[in-house]
């Protein structure tokens, strides 16, 4: 009847940061890295010295979609560091938002994109030094990621304000990369030549790649040493990446507009953007589980929440019939004696109903903690007419009071069922009680009539019947089985709903055919006790 709680394991991570990578991760990155080189290999030979033609909108249209790319994955990572407040993730976001950021002032001195000679004033060198500048800040910060990475202590957090960090952290890297371009741009001519003429690169410049392309296997080599989560994977796999770019830049055609120059350039983009495929597709994934474990932990909060409800309120319920008999024959018994000659005897047998009727309300609290506690398995063979008769005896009192006359057609010949005894005993209780509220309130002939029958040949049903105000068909008769319905001032609205909650746990089925103004008939099923000689 319960379901069972659905548990979340506690150290389960749901960042990019923290969550090591799977293998199928692992062999996907390498894959690619594997690809990557393939490619490297294939364009090296293929494009060495192969000089193509300047295409002045190439550099605007490389530039913006890797600044776009760049300051979405920037926004991811600092979207990562709000949450896990790790000071080796600040490191990172901020490298994407540099190396996005650089790209706008090599797009405006680049001559040719935005204005034939370069815009900002610059010269001939600028242009590759930023472009050098920025190459050589990505594998930097991968470094301070790295390392701040193994000396943050687990778990501590950044202290100040997250919303602060991050806005001042965009604030100084423009600072700094506006005071680069004005270093750059500004002091051009005292910068080493690394563009021999507009097109051909320096031996300079081919020593800064070489260099650059260190910087970068650096990088690598310690993100691959300390590697530790699916973030550090797929950085490494965009450190490879930047490697290619700047070689495949450089080195076939030594030159700016050759083959190797525009495929470099390819490369870059459509790297990175794989990249940030990938990372949205983990951070999504993450953000499906996350939502998963979210709701699994709510219901299962609300499942106990229910379930402690459902087991005060139950008590509550199945408590107040007997407690009221009790005071009832209490009260008897003590008019018996309070007679100027006591009715010993009277007296004796209301105080034995107080006893017998206190013994059944602790049985049914017993029954009840037991339902809760294992679901209810202490069934055994029952004759069904045998707790007909016990549910009467227990209402018999209440039943003279209202002057109804009972009706049980007793079925000798009915099989076995297999029950709980008290649960079943309950679900007639309740039924008879709900029988007699409604015939209570009406005038004219009263009567309660019980059967017993097979039904389907499996199971056997039960009918109680009632000559009261019935229910009306499509009116409430739809709701009277939900917990908390009811149309009686000092009702619960529980009765009919743990009858039938007790009938479900049985297999059975508990259903009601009612007339407005000529009574209802409530039926329940429980399944014969096959084990039994019928
Ligand atoms: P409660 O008795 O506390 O109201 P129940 O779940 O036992 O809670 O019953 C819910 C509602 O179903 C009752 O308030 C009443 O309106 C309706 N009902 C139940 N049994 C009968 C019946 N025999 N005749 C007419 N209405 C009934």
């Amino acid at each position: 009847m319960m379901k069972p709680a659905v548990t979340i394991p506690e150290d389960q991570s749901f960042a990019l940061a923290t969550l090591p990578p799977g293998r199928a991760q692992k062999r996907l990155a390498l894959a690619v890295m594997l690809a990557f080189l393939g490619a490297v290999l294939i364009l090296a030979g293929a494009l060495s010295n192969v000089q193509l033609a300047r295409i002045d909108s190439f550099v605007p249209a490389y530039g913006t979609a890797m600044f776009v790319n760049d300051m979405i994955t920037a926004v991811l990572l600092f979207n990562q560091f709000a949450t896990l407040r790790s000071s080796a993730l600040l490191a990172i976001s901020i490298g994407y938002l540099f190396t996005g950021l650089m790209l706008v002032p090599w797009m405006l001195v680049f001559p040719g994109a935005f204005a034939p000679g370069g815009l900002l004033g610059a010269g001939l060198q600028s242009t590759d030094w930023l472009n050098a500048l920025r190459y050589a800040g990505f594998p930097t910060f991968v470094i301070a990621y790295t390392f701040l990475k193994v000396a943050d202590p687990p778990k501590r957090l950044w202290e100040g304000s997250v919303g602060a960090t991050i806005l001042s952290s965009v604030a100084m890297t423009s600072a700094v990369v506006c005071a680069v371009t004005v270093l750059v741009t500004v002091g051009e001519a005292y910068l080493p030549r690394i563009m021999l003429d507009p097109v051909h690169f320096s031996t300079l410049a081919l020593y800064i790649a070489s260099c650059l392309i260190l910087w970068n296997a650096v990088a690598l080599t310690l993100l691959w040493m300390h590697q530790r989560s699916v973030l550090d994977l797929w950085l490494m796999v965009v450190v490879c990446a930047y490697a290619i770019e700047i070689y495949l830049v450089s080195f076939p055609g030594f030159a700016r507009f050759s083959a190797g120059w525009y495929a470099g350039r390819v490369f870059g983009f459509v790297s990175s953007i794989l990249v940030l495929f990938v990372l949205l597709y983990e951070i999504t994934t993450l953000h499906a589980q996350l939502l998963g474990a979210v709701l699994a932990q709510r219901r299962e909060r609300e499942a106990r929440l229910m379930t402690g409800d459902a087991v005060s309120a139950s008590i509550a319920h199945e408590i107040k019939q007997p407690l009221t008999a009790i005071i009832a024959s209490a009260n008897a018994g003590l008019h018996w004696l309070d007679r100027v000659e006591p009715d010993l005897d009277s007296a004796r047998n209301a105080f034995r109903r107080v006893v017998t009727t206190g013994h059944r309300a602790d049985a049914v609290i017993e029954n009840i903690r037991v339902h809760f506690k294992t679901g209810g398995r202490t069934r055994t063979s029952l004759d069904i007419d045998d707790v007909i008769q016990e549910a009467l005896a227990v209402v018999r009192d209440q039943l003279r009071r209202h002057r109804i006359a009972v009706q049980a057609d007793v079925n000798k010949r009915l099989p076995r069922i297999r029950g709980e005894q008290v649960q079943l005993q309950q679900v007639l209780v309740n039924l008879i009680t709900n029988a007699i509220d409604s015939m209570a309130t009406k005038n004219g002939e009263r009567v309660l009539s019980i059967r017993s029958e097979v039904h389907h040949s499996s199971y056997v049903m039960v009918s109680v019947e009632d000559t009261g105000e019935g229910l009306e068909p499509g009116g409430a008769v739809d709701r009277i089985f939900n917990p908390m319905f009811t149309t009686k001032a000092d009702g619960m609205g529980l009765g009919l709903s743990i009858c039938r909650s007790i009938i479900e746990a049985h297999e059975g089925q508990v259903w009601v055919t009612a007339d407005k103004g000529r009574g209802a008939i409530f039926h329940f099923t429980v399944p014969v006790d096959s084990d039994s000689p019928s």
